[in-house]
């Protein structure tokens, strides 16, 4: 991936020797006893204000040497109003909001316009630190303030963010008045990038360059807590605290704050003399920085400092709304694909064929070129996307390795180092699990790109022997431009994308968990109502059986006596009740026989079909002799089954051969093909035939082409033979030409 190699063991110790930085840097930050000499720093003990510390510069800046100070109370040196004005501002004890105190003083026979900044260290300690006065009087100020005011409205005005950081970088070097003035973002790695830049002419462009995290890494908790760092002057010697014996004080407040050795190379390396940096932060979060660089030495007056805290705090406070701002019309595009695919979702029977079946689909949603779906088991897949098995290895991946409902990455490969091999299709990924173990997941190809680091980002720290002999450890000392090519990765999913996979989720959990819950409700209810009427047919054929003997018994004692005293037409009636009854009884033995196909249990065993066929024909000896019937039948295989009920089969459909006869004579062909895994019978005669659009209707129960006048019959027969054929996990249809003749075809597994 990079231009360098680096081992392993490389990468260890720097990473080591970074940490090892950073712990020395952060105890500099807080506590680096010394300041920058351009000011004066006092701590003062309560309540007389003894200066009980002191910057070891107070000679040159006041013409007070630090030793005639020490010990005594400020209001030996100041007037007395400026003291009383102090301790006003102490009484009060809102250092945040007012901790500015001007003070004057006579120096060499001159006034020295003072500005007195109070505060309080973390640990309660009350500090004053002296700077000279940039306004000695309020005109200055006024304009000052006008173009603050025009510099916030500018900024606010912008309608998006890359409008925003052009008018940063612009209003700040205008108020500043430094030589390049510079928006830093900072990426989820914590990198930076330089996002706008407003500069002198002559110098060179830092937009676009990207700087490692070890870069920021120790100042970010600086910034996380503070709004405001400056250094006036990076070659300038520091002023050190005086008495050094006296316990280490905690500067992390402090605007006179000493640079750390490491910062002090840094920005040398640079070849920076002055800075100036404020955090902008994103709903409390730090977001990146604006950094002032000025190439000489540079002062930023008190007011100056204040107008910076309170722009970059207005800047912060419109990252959200022009964040939100960015690729409007992309976000109610967005927002219109994910209602119809809510709404294909609900019409459609299968969730899944809402968001594949139409345009817009799922690819649309997410921007990406290839898409799949990991539902209970099973892949739908759409667009570009890896092999199958590649598929279901990342699905153990995503199981095994990510918790997050909704994950994401540009650079699948550094997780994930199988999908290197399908770069092309795979190098983004992002997805959602829907359910535990089930998951949506959209993919995006590699995209090869160039970065532009400010100096190897690699080599952020290097050993350096120092003028008494001790290696040390050093910022890197070239800030030329690195150049490194990024493969293995795919363009970022974009906030506002992340955000509609979201939604679709919550609509597809309610959506797939309304419509799994209605399949279940059905397939019980279903399974429910058969077992009913199921139990009902063998109950109700089963009881009708008895009283209906007594019908037919009496019906017939009633002709055997009283035959003589009869009319002919009560002995039609007679016929027509025996009839009746012998009807019901055919059909209350066909019920009994459907309802108990599924209710036997009884195991399959192996049977000859050869006697199956022989069975059924003598079970229709009659009908086959007074038809004068032609059977034809191929040498039948073994078969394993219920007996009974594949007699009952051919029984039914050689009956049906027979009965739906033409005037020719019937002729039934009963033949077998042999397959891989099936047997495949089928039974032809030379009827009537069957018009095709019927071809479902007949396999139903009681349902009948013809009336019982025409043809005799229940319309039980082949919905019978449908269930036992479905018990043996075979299936039954037939083929038909009206006039010609039928062929009902089934199969039996082998
Ligand atoms: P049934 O024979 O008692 O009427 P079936 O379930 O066996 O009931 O058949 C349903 C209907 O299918 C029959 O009424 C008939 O219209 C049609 N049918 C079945 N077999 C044939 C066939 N071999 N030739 C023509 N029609 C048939």
């Amino acid at each position: 991936m990079n231009q360098d190699n680096f081992s392993d063991l490389q990468i260890a110790d720097i990473d080591a020797r970074k940490e090892k930085l950073d712990d020395f840097n952060i105890e500099q930050i807080h506590f680096p006893g010394f300041i920058q000499s351009h000011g004066v720093l006092l701590v003062l003990e309560e309540p007389r204000l003894k200066i009980v510390q002191v910057s070891n510069n107070t000679e040159s800046f006041l013409g007070i040497p630090p030793e005639t100070l020490l010990n005594h109370s400020l209001s030996r040196f100041f007037p007395r109003t400026q003291i009383r004005n102090l301790k006003k501002i102490i009484a009060r004890n809102e250092f945040e909001t007012v901790n500015l105190v001007k003070l004057k003083l006579k120096k060499d026979g001159e006034y020295l316009f003072i500005d007195g900044v109070l505060h309080r260290n973390n640990d309660g300690v009350l500090i004053i630190e002296l700077e000279r006065s940039a306004y000695r009087d309020d005109l200055d100020f006024i304009s000052f303030y006008h173009s603050l005011k025009s510099a916030a409205a500018n900024i606010q005005k912008t309608s998006n963010l890359q409008e925003m950081y052009k008018f940063i970088v612009q209003e700040i070097r205008s108020l500043v008045k430094c030589d390049r003035v510079m928006v830093y973002k900072f990426n989820k790695n914590w990198d930076g990038e330089v996002v706008a830049e407003d500069k002198r002419e002559d110098i060179e462009p830092f937009l676009g360059l990207h700087y490692p995290d070890a870069d920021t890494q120790a100042c970010r908790k600086f910034y996380a807590a503070h709004w405001l760092r400056v250094v006036v002057d990076v070659n300038a010697e520091s002023a050190a605290l005086l008495p050094v014996n006296y316990p280490e004080i905690n500067l992390s407040n402090s605007v006179l704050r000493g640079l750390s050795q490491c910062h002090r190379e840094y920005l040398q390396n640079m070849g920076v003399c002055s800075t100036l940096v404020m955090p902008l932060k994103r709903s409390g979060q730090l977001w990146g920085l604006i950094s002032c660089h000025h190439y000489t030495p540079k002062q930023v007056s008190y007011e100056l400092r204040q107008a910076c805290e309170f722009l970059s705090q207005i800047i912060s406070s419109e990252l959200v709304a022009k964040e939100e701002a960015e690729d409007y019309d992309y976000k109610i595009k967005l927002k219109s694909i994910h209602a119809k695919l809510t709404e294909y979702m609900s019409i459609k029977k299968n969730f899944i064929d809402g968001l594949i079946a139409d345009r817009p689909n799922l690819l649309d949603l997410a921007n990406a070129q290839g898409a799949f779906i990991y539902w209970q088991g099973e892949f739908t897949t759409i667009g570009n996307v890896p092999q199958n098995p590649d598929l279901e290895r990342l699905v153990n991946w995503l199981k095994n390795n990510i918790q997050e409902t909704v994950f994401e990455t540009n650079s699948l490969s550094c997780l994930y180092p199988e999908s290197e091999e399908y770069k092309n299709i795979a190098s983004g990924l992002l997805a959602i699990s829907i359910l535990p173990k089930n998951y949506i997941c959209w993919f995006r190809p590699e995209f090869v790109q160039t970065v532009k680091w400010a100096g190897n980002p690699h080599n952020t720290v290097v050993e350096k022997v120092d003028s008494e002999g001790v290696v040390r450890l050093s910022p890197r000392g070239s800030f030329a431009v690195w150049k490194e090519t990024v493969r293995f990765n795919s363009l970022v999913w974009k906030s506002c994308e992340i955000e509609a996979v979201k939604d679709l989720r919550s609509a597809i959990v309610n959506i797939a968990l309304r419509q799994a819950d209605e399949q279940a409700k059905l397939t019980q209810e279903l399974e429910r109502s058969n077992e009913d009427l199921e139990k009902f047919a063998y109950v109700a054929s089963h009881d009708l059986q008895e009283p209906l003997n007594l019908v037919s018994s009496y019906v017939q004692l009633l002709e055997m006596r009283y035959r003589d005293r009869l009319d002919e037409d009560a002995k039609e009636f007679i016929n027509f009740a025996v009839d009746g009854v012998t009807h019901m009884q055919t059909l209350i033995d066909d019920l009994l026989t459907y309802s108990r196909v599924g209710t036997q249990d009884k195991k399959f065993v192996k049977i000859e079909m050869e006697d199956i066929v022989n069975r059924a024909c003598t079970n229709l000896q009659e009908k086959i002799q007074t038809n004068e019937v032609t059977i034809m039948r191929d040498r039948l295989p073994s078969v394993f089954g219920d007996r009974t009920q594949l007699i009952q089969v051919f029984q039914n459909l050689i009956g049906n051969a027979i009965k739906f006869r033409k005037e020719e004579k019937p002729l039934v062909q009963i033949r077998v093909e042999e397959n891989e895994d099936h047997y495949l019978f089928s039974v032809r005669d030379n009827g009537i035939g069957i018009e095709l659009q019927f071809s479902d209707r007949i396999f139903t129960i009681f349902q009948r082409l013809h009336s019982r006048d025409e043809y005799p019959g229940t319309g039980i027969g082949l919905a019978l033979c449908k269930k036992i054929i479905e018990r043996h996990e075979g299936t039954i249809w037939f083929d038909s030409e009206l006039g010609k003749g039928s062929t009902f075809y089934f199969t039996i597994p082998r």
